[in-house]
């Protein structure tokens, strides 16, 4: 186990506490709204790349076209709110659910300083009260583990670089 699987196996861990302590969490298959609404590109460290990379290399080449076409749509700085370029529009899938970036698996679950990384669904949950006993992931410490494993890019750039 690598320093990312364990990073990965803390999230899980963080988010199964969650999702035990509050059954009815709103995060569930199906829910694609997160990743067509995104402020941003996924950023992703070189580490986290390299295995996205290869699951994205092991989808069917239609898909693979189809992404590499959404990549090549996107501008270098997106103006609002982006879809993101691996999703699966039909399905509202993500096709490299095992392989996604850290900031996919925190989001909805994690707060950094004292904002909340999370949609309007479970921010008015929060607001009011709902969530008062939800022990949120600290989003500062997984960002200081990200640090420790390679650059930085937005997955655009990446796959710009070195297309899967
Ligand atoms: S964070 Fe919000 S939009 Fe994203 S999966 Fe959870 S409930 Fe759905
Ligand atoms: S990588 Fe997957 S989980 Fe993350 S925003 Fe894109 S489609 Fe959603």
């Amino acid at each position: 186990m690598d320093d990312l699987d364990r990073l990965h196996a803390d999230i899980d861990a963080r988010v199964l506490a969650i999702r035990a302590g509050a059954p009815d969490w709103p995060c569930a298959k199906g829910c694609d709204t997160c990743c067509r609404h995104l402020a941003d590109v996924p950023s992703l460290t070189a580490m986290e790349w390299e295995r996205l990379r290869d699951a994205l290399a092991a989808l069917p080449e239609r898909q693979r076209e189809r992404i590499s076409r959404a990549v090549a749509a996107l501008p270098e700085a997106p103006a609002g709110p982006v879809v993101c370029p691996l999703l699966d529009g039909e399905t509202g899938a993500c096709p490299v659910y095992a392989c996604r970036p850290v900031a996919c698996r925190t989001y909805g679950f994690y707060v950094q300083r004292d904002r909340g990384l999370y949609c309007r669904a479970i921010e008015v949950q929060a607001a009011a009260g709902a969530l008062a006993d939800t022990v949120w992931g600290n989003h500062d410490a997984v960002d200081r583990r990200l640090a420790a494993l390679g650059e930085t890019r937005p997955l655009t750039a990446w796959f710009r670089a070195a297309p899967a």
